[in-house]
């Protein structure tokens, strides 16, 4: 298997504020990967220091065997990685087609972009239907589908997916879920952050429970949910 990203002793600070406290991670090609734990772990540090969005403190990034810190977001894009952030931050006035555009804003190859857009839409066929309206007139599930979709445009080779599941009604989640397994299916890596641990370590090759900035625990998706103190602490049980 090959490494596609790679993360070593990642320390990522706001300010005095340490959110994410020497974690190490590799993602392999072909693999989803899902990072779970409370609020104010510091997944979504994580997702948004491997993005470009924030400057780590110490440590390496390594992405297709090059290393990504210290890289700009936007040249993180356009070698391969493509990020889906927690809260959907879809441009609600642009329509939807508009939206989805704006995620190949890198590409220049036309045709294939097209084909990519019908794709998203044969994945979320309601996008297909309203392309035309504005984005801000979808659900909140419906915004969530834009923005993995809209990620999607980029062609990643990562896709990374922050709370894909938040706010979604069980069918909404359960769409979501076959979308990433699809997805998988057809070759792309996922870098999945989820509250919900129960869905995301079902979908996962392989598991990372973070506490409080630091990975505590971590095993195959199998493993992490058959593992008793996971079960207790988070999925709820006794
Ligand atoms: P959630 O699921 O609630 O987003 P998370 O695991 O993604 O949780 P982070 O958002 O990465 O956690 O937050 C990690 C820590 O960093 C928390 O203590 C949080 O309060 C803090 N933090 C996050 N963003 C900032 C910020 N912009 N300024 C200061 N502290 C922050």
């Amino acid at each position: 298997m090959t490494a596609l990203l790679e993360i070593d002793n990642l320390h990522v600070a706001y300010g005095k504020i340490k959110a994410v406290k020497g974690i190490s991670l590799t993602v392999h090609t072909g693999q989803i990967v899902t990072l779970v734990g409370t609020n104010g772990a510091g997944k979504t540090t994580t997702l948004r220091t491997i993005s470009g969005l924030l400057t780590p403190h110490s440590g390496t990034i390594h992405f297709d065997g090059q290393p990504l810190t210290h890289t700009p977001a936007h040249r993180i894009v356009a070698r391969g990685l493509a990020h889906s952030p927690e809260g959907r931050h879809i441009f609600p006035r642009l329509t939807i087609a508009e939206n989805l555009h704006l995620g190949a804003f890198l590409r220049k190859d036309t045709d294939g972009i097209t084909h990519d857009i019908h794709r998203v839409y044969e994945l979320f066929p309601v996008l297909g239907e309203r392309s035309t309206q504005k984005a801000g007139t979808l659900s909140g599930g419906e915004q969530q589908m834009l923005a993995m979709g809209r990620a999607l445009m980029s062609r990643p080779k990562l896709l990374m997916l922050d709370e894909p599941s938040m706010g979604l009604s069980p069918i909404m989640m359960q769409k979501i879920t076959a979308t990433i397994t699809e997805l998988k299916a057809t070759g792309t890596t996922i870098l999945l952050v989820e509250q919900n641990a129960r869905a995301a370590l079902a979908l996962a090759d392989h598991g990372h429970v973070m506490e409080t900035g630091r990975i505590v625990l971590s095993g195959t998706g199998t493993d992490l949910l058959h593992d008793e103190s996971v079960r207790k602490a988070y999925l709820g049980e006794d």
